[in-house]
């Protein structure tokens, strides 16, 4: 039933969404009668469709990108995390449309047209992670599977109004998920709610013998509930309120910041200086990362081939200038250039030395208080096109979500209402920041938000007719 609905939703809505780019429609059939037929239940995600967002391999399926180098890649294996939603009894339904490898914050940087934020057509759902977060908004499945190098699971969530979930670096394997940035990448959770994030968590976390960086932990349980937050100190950055630029959306985050006071816990003022430098620091080090990264993509092992000028070089060359979009050339070519001898010292060496500072001052400040709490987005949505050509604008959308992922810190981002911008209502977020590994406090936390307020229950207006 939960299949069929999520199909029908489909049916109904993908036409106006550009949410995703492949629906397994026979393979969740099958898989859904399979799991009918052993009777007992696995467990809280038995039965539940879920859609993968198209970096994290899925056997047999088209797993791109969004890339057209790699449009026609099928990977002979299940990324960990879809493989161990599948054995807890999840049903794996389509995969989403996204900004190529990760590059972008709007969702216009996919080779297969921009997905649309449910409700607010003209405006963009935030990105890379796009067709996950416009999916769940539109209640098409009760989470998705994204990824989070520099905010793609926050920054998403925040602007189409869902919950969504970075974890701590190393949490969940990232075995199956398309390398961009090695040492920021993460696999995130975009759901209807933060106990779903809980359920993915304790589904898909833990140690994996097929990543090296995936930490020898046991899965993660979540905390058990609490009554309020008394007792729980609260940080609140000044640099990070000030990155709010949009008014409105200050002040719904103020709001939010009174719920966390009114439930007990104790706001705590703190500068954080070094997090002014997030953008600079994370678009340099993901560039170098991602110029490594994307070296594969010559047209010797993946996808279409461009002959070129005939010889090995010219094909190579002919490939990627056609392969590749626009934005992933960019990021090859920043990244190239800071890699380069002569240039290293003065852009990768600096940038590795800025990150390690702000790492340094993000967990300090883990001694005053538990978490940290503020604004997840600078505005609400803005409007497709507005930042496209203007790559400087869209790469400040990461201002508020970068410092997590430089320093591997866990992050949650959970609607807190919506503010009023050129007449119409468009959701915005809190986002709250835990120390190292602080996974289930920062869920916890998250989760007693959600269960004092009702802004993760607003849905977009087309929703509402629909099954
Ligand atoms: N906006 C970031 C970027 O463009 C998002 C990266 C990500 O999390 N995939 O690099």
């Amino acid at each position: 039933e939960a299949v069929e609905l999520a199909l029908a939703r489909i049916a109904a809505l993908e036409a106006e969404l550009g949410s995703l780019l492949d629906v397994a429609e026979a393979g969740a059939r099958a898989h859904a009668a399979e799991l009918a037929r052993e009777g007992s239940s696995r467990g809280p995600l038995h039965g539940v469709p879920f859609l993968v967002k198209a970096n994290l391999c899925w056997r047999g399926r088209v797993t791109s990108a969004a890339s057209r180098s790699l449009e026609s890649y099928r990977p002979p294996y299940d990324a960990t995390p879809i493989a161990r939603l599948a054995e807890a009894g999840a049903i794996p339904l389509g995969s989403c449309n996204m900004d190529e490898f990760g590059f972008g914050s709007s969702g216009e940087h996919s080779s297969f047209g921009a997905p649309r934020t449910p409700g607010y057509p003209s405006r963009a759902p935030g990105g890379p992670s796009s067709g996950s977060a416009a999916a769940v908004a539109a209640r098409v499945t009760p989470f998705a599977l994204a990824s989070d190098t520099g905010g793609s699971a926050r920054q998403p969530a925040a602007l189409c109004g869902v919950s969504g979930f970075k974890p701590s670096y190393g949490r969940i394997s990232r075995h199956g998920l398309i390398a961009f940035a090695s040492s920021l990448d993460t696999v995130g959770v975009l759901a209807d709610s933060v106990e779903r994030i809980e359920q993915v968590l304790a589904a898909t976390s833990g140690a994996d013998a097929r990543d090296a960086t995936a930490l020898s932990l046991p899965p993660l349980q979540p905390e058990a509930p609490r009554e309020g937050l008394r007792g729980l100190r609260v940080g609140v950055s000044a640099e990070a309120l000030a990155l709010a630029t949009h008014a409105p959306t200050r002040a719904r985050v103020a709001a939010a910041l009174e719920v966390l006071r009114s439930l007990g816990a104790e706001l705590v003022p703190l500068a954080l200086p070094l997090t002014r430098h997030a953008v600079a620091t994370y678009q340099l080090l993901s560039s170098c990362e991602a110029a490594s990264n994307l070296a594969r993509y010559d047209g010797l092992r993946y996808g279409p081939r461009e002959p070129g000028d005939g010889s090995l070089q010219g094909s190579i060359a002919a490939t990627r200038g056609a392969g590749l979009g626009a934005e992933a050339r960019r990021r090859v070519l920043l990244g190239t250039l800071a890699l380069s001898q002569g240039e290293r010292e003065q852009w990768l060496e600096r940038a590795a030395r800025v990150r390690a500072l702000l790492r340094e001052e993000l967990v300090a400040c883990f001694e005053q208080v538990d978490v940290l709490a503020g604004p997840t987005v600078a505005g609400p949505a803005f409007r497709l096109g507005e930042r496209l050509e203007d790559p400087l604008a869209m790469y400040a959308c990461d201002a508020l979500t970068a410092p997590a992922s430089l320093a591997g810190l866990p992050a949650a981002s959970v609607p807190c209402g919506t503010v009023e911008d050129d007449g119409v209502e468009l959701p915005v977020a809190l986002q709250l920041t835990g120390a190292p590994l602080a996974d289930a406090r920062v869920l916890a936390v998250a989760r007693t938000f959600q269960s004092a307020t009702s802004h993760h229950l607003a849905r977009p207006a087309l929703c509402g007719a629909l099954p």
